[in-house]
C-alpha cells in the first residue's frame, strides 16, 4: 500500500529551509523540509512557484525542483542569483531555519516514462535546472533511454553540477555530455563559442520516432536553437521546452 502523501497546493504554503549547498560562484541548492512520509506530486521537469512580498508587492517565479521526484522528506531548488533579480536575490538571502512560501507543483514540459529511447538535452546556464531531475530520474530508475546533454555556459566556473555530469559519463555508458564555453580556458578540448548546428548534429541523437529533445536557456538562445533544430529535421512536437 502506498503510504506516501503526495503534496500539491494551489495556495502558497510555507516550507522550512534546512540546508544550503554552494554549487558555483552564483548558484546554490536550497533544501526544504517535507514531512518524512511526503513527497511533491510531480513528474521530472515540473515546477513550483516561489512567492514573496518584496517592497510591498507580491511576486512569484517558477523553479524546477532538482531533487529526484518521489524523494520523501525534502526537496531541493537549485537557483542562480542575479544581481538585479527579485526572487533569486530573495532566495539567496534566506538562511537555514527560514521558511519560504511555495505553491504547486505545476505541470511543465516534463518527462513521462517510455516517451523516448533517445533523449537530447540542450541547456544554457540555469536552463539545466529542469533537466537535472529528468537526468537523475532516468539514471536512477535505470530506464531504457540513452541521454545526450549539450550544455552551454560562459566559463568553466559557471557549469552547474559539473562533477555530477562527469561522474555520470564515467558510470553510465548511456549518458553523454558535451560542454560548450563562450570563454574557454587554455587547452579546452570541447565546444567553444555558441551552440551551432554542427555541434547539435554531432552530439544529439538523430531525429526519429524514438527521439525527444529538451531545450531550455535564455530566450534568445532557445529561439535561435528552435529554428536550427527544425532545420536539422527535428519535428516541432519532439522538442520540449520545460
Ligand atoms: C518553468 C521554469 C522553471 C525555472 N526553474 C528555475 C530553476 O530551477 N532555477 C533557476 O535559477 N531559475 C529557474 N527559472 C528562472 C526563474 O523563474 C527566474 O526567472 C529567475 O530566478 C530570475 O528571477 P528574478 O526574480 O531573480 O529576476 P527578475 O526580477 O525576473 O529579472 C531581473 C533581471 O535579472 C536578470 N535575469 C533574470 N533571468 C535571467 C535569465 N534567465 N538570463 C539572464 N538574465 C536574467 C535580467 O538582468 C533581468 O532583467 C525557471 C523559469 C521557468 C520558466
Amino acid at each position: 500500500m502506498d503510504t506516501i502523501t503526495r503534496i500539491k497546493t494551489i495556495t502558497p504554503s510555507p516550507y522550512p529551509l534546512t540546508a544550503i549547498l554552494a554549487d558555483t560562484h552564483d548558484t546554490k541548492t536550497f533544501r526544504f523540509n517535507l514531512p518524512a512520509d511526503a513527497t511533491l506530486d510531480m513528474l521530472p521537469g515540473d515546477h513550483l512557484y516561489v512567492h514573496a512580498t518584496i517592497d510591498g508587492k507580491s511576486v512569484k517565479r517558477p523553479y524546477t525542483p532538482s531533487s529526484l521526484p518521489g524523494t520523501a522528506g525534502f526537496f531541493d531548488l537549485t537557483v542562480k542569483r542575479y544581481e538585479t533579480g527579485v526572487i533569486s536575490k530573495y532566495l539567496h538571502a534566506q538562511r537555514v531555519g527560514d521558511t519560504v512560501l511555495m505553491s504547486g507543483p505545476r505541470q511543465g514540459g516534463h518527462w513521462v516514462d517510455g516517451m523516448a529511447k533517445k533523449v537530447g538535452f540542450v541547456a544554457g546556464g540555469t536552463g539545466i535546472t529542469p533537466m537535472i531531475s529528468i537526468i537523475r530520474w532516468i539514471l536512477t530508475k535505470r530506464l531504457d533511454a540513452e541521454q545526450f546533454l549539450v550544455f552551454a555556459n560562459k566559463s568553466e566556473a559557471d557549469i552547474i553540477f559539473r562533477d555530477e555530469w562527469e561522474r555520470d559519463v564515467r558510470a553510465h555508458p548511456n549518458f553523454h555530455c558535451y560542454h560548450v564555453l563562450e570563454e574557454p580556458p587554455v587547452g579546452w578540448s570541447e565546444g567553444t563559442g555558441r551552440i551551432t548546428a554542427d555541434i547539435l548534429r554531432r552530439h544529439l541523437p538523430p531525429p526519429g520516432p524514438a527521439t525527444v529533445l529538451f531545450l531550455c536557456g535564455p530566450p534568445p538562445m532557445t529561439n535561435a536553437l528552435e529554428e536550427i533544430l527544425r532545420g536539422l529535421g527535428y519535428p516541432e512536437k519532439s522538442v520540449i521546452l520545460p
